[in-house]
């Protein structure tokens, strides 16, 4: 029976048989118990699937990667300890040194530092586009050694949207695959492979875990992208792993090539796991995303009108208002609802956003966006303090960007915060 993805949200994953818990039992456990030697064996040779150790799967972490490949639409997903870990893990399964690939500039600070710095220290370099150039533009940014292409959903923080059909278009074009980090449309709003994407990303920390309990994150591949046809540009997905018995990924796993190979070798090799105490904490929080996002949305909207209308707002990034740049792009990819995070700017200089937040009561100033509770940031200050004015400007961040992550509370109560904040500058 196929279900509506609130059904799965409730109730994918973890499916009990006779006698088991109902809900979703934590496997605090690094190891599994055979009887035989043999049977061990048959499990590291693949020959059998079974759990062994915890680094490479474990039945709690299992069902909620589950959850999430149901509801992303995927034939596999994995979840890593963090965000960060899921995006790395994205390119790097099909990077390496001496390869090239494009990300759009409009991205997280952390990932724009990952793809930017530390990637070029392995020998990966990426070229960052702005998603506005023209098509003529941006395919000059491909080259012979290109392997991916690279955005976001809805960007952190400056709330633009990404148009995914256009991309995975052009991605394909040129042989390679897209993949978009979808953390702040959830699936819940949207779903990029119905779009064209190959591989979704996401930092689990924010609305799905949505409680700000666990840092986590996942990878969902489509299982579409067609690696065998461009076998030349993906050896390590089409070519024997010398550190996996000889296996060719695309040969043994087919169409889960893509995702085997991460849990196979990444992982194995990198970490970064989460801990499954993490994963059942992310589950609660994915049982009830789908009545969460509509709530961030309704009240996100509402402020956002409320800050539109605020003469001491110079301006307000979110593309759920009618004149925003994105709204069009919105109705297509978010047609219930974006996000409840947006951006805006306070007239004056630097400090005067710095004293508006601090003049804040309920809503709080935390690195953090998209859980229940409602909260404030200053990227130059905090999240993109690293990066210089012409970083920021680069990664469409202005000086007096203020990013608000609208929660589930009483909307007149957050207007109302803000309100006070305000005629207090
Ligand atoms: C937070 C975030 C990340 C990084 O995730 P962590 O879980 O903090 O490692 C990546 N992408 C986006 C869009 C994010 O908002």
């Amino acid at each position: 029976m196929k279900k509506n993805i609130n059904t799965l949200c409730v109730q994918s994953g973890w499916k009990p048989k006779n006698g088991e818990p109902r809900v979703l039992p934590i496997y605090q456990s690094t190891t599994f118990k055979y009887s035989t030697s043999e049977e061990m064996g048959k499990l590291f040779d693949l020959e059998e699937s079974g759990y062994f150790y915890t680094r490479l799967s474990n039945p709690t972490n299992d069902a909620v990667a589950s959850k999430i490949n149901d509801l992303e639409g995927g034939v596999g997903a994995i979840l890593t300890s963090s965000g960060q870990a899921a995006n790395f893990y994205s390119i790097f399964n099909i990077c390496e040194s001496g390869d090239h690939f494009i990300s759009s500039n409009n991205i997280y600070g952390g990932t724009f530092n990952l793809f930017g710095v530390t990637m070029k220290k392995l020998g990966i370099e990426c070229t960052f586009i702005n998603p506005d150039w023209s098509d003529e533009e941006i395919e000059a940014a491909f080259r012979p050694n290109t392997k991916c292409f690279f955005g976001e959903t809805i960007s952190n923080p400056s709330c633009e949207v990404f148009d995914i059909e256009r991309f995975a278009k052009m991605a394909h074009k040129h042989g390679v695959p897209l993949i978009v980090d979808n953390t702040f449309a959830t699936p819940i709003n949207c779903r990029p492979i119905e779009w064209g994407c190959d591989i979704v990303t996401h930092s689990t920390t924010k609305y799905m875990d949505g409680h700000a309990t666990s840092v986590g994150g996942a990878i969902v591949d489509s299982g579409k992208f067609d690696w065998e046809a461009h076998a030349g540009k993906f050896p390590g997905l089409c070519t024997p792993d010398t550190s996996y018995h000889g296996i060719t990924y695309t040969k043994t796993f087919g169409n889960k090539a893509y995702i085997t190979k991460i849990l196979s070798q990444l992982m194995r090799d990198f970490g970064s796991i989460p801990s499954p105490m993490n994963c059942f904490l992310l589950n609660l929080g994915l049982e009830t995303l789908h009545l969460r996002m509509p709530r961030h949305c309704e009240n996100a909207l509402k402020v956002a009108e409320w800050l539109e209308a605020n003469p001491k707002v110079s301006w307000v990034h979110y593309c759920g208002l009618k004149n925003d740049k994105y709204h069009e792009l919105a109705q297509k990819y978010l047609p219930n609802g974006s996000c409840g995070v947006m951006a805006f700017g306070v007239k004056g200089d630097r400090n005067d956003a710095i004293k508006f937040m601090d003049n804040l009561e309920f809503i709080a100033i935390v690195t953090h966006v998209a859980d229940v509770r409602t909260c404030v940031l200053h990227p130059a200050s905090h999240t993109h303090r690293q990066l210089s004015d012409e970083q920021l400007k680069a990664a469409g961040i202005s000086p007096d960007l203020i990013r608000l992550s609208v929660g589930v509370e009483n909307v007149d109560d957050i207007i109302a915060d803000l309100d006070q904040a305000m005629k207090k500058m």
